[in-house]
């Protein structure tokens, strides 16, 4: 299994950097921002773009499972939910990578249900040729084919998040 590089830090650091400055200016100079955080994937998403937005931001975590190996379950299992209500606040979801969709349907539905007074999401990845439910994306960093990607939070078997990078899997099982 060979891992190539997909989309460099370089390339990855100028695209957060210009996703947070579009979240700032959207949400407004004073509006405390509240990032929601779904992990694993998206924790080294989060901690870049973190530091991108100025101002008052906050975050939360969560923890779904929704994978297993490269091809979807279909089944969306929150495993922690939120630490911290979001009735009333500005509510951005950070995801790794939209696919099927599966997932972030699933969020934004139960999330909407708690009333947050907005209710953003920002992904890093979008594979739109994968969807089976639309859903809507305010912030796509990038947008690929239909690839398997690993590295920058992102994993195959638990594996290859550390890579500073997205990277393409060849030659996989
Ligand atoms: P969806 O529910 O949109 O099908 O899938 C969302 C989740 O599947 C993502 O948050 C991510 O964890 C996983 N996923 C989808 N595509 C990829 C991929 O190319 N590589 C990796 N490592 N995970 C993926």
């Amino acid at each position: 299994m060979t891992i190539t590089e997909f989309i460099s830090q370089r390339e990855l650091a100028a695209r957060i950097a210009a996703m947070g400055a579009e979240i700032r200016r959207d949400a407004g100079s004073d509006t405390p921002i509240h990032l929601v955080c779904v992990l694993k994937g998206a924790f080294m998403f989060l901690a870049d773009l973190i530091r991108e937005i100025g101002g008052d931001v906050t975050c939360d975590f969560i923890v779904v499972r929704s994978y297993a190996g490269t091809s979807t379950t279909g089944q969306v299992q929150m495993i922690k939910d939120l630490g911290h209500p979001i009735d009333d606040r500005y509510v951005v979801i950070v995801e790794d990578i939209v696919d099927t969709g599966l997932t972030l349907a699933h969020l934004q539905e139960v999330f909407h249900t708690r009333r947050p007074s907005h209710l953003k999401t920002v992904c890093l990845l979008s594979k739109p040729s994968r969807r089976k439910v639309e859903v809507p994306v305010d912030y796509v960093g990038f947008t690929i084919e239909n690839k398997f990607v690993v590295g920058y939070g992102l994993d195959y078997g638990e594996q290859f998040r550390n890579l500073p990078y997205i990277g393409v899997v060849e030659g996989m099982a």
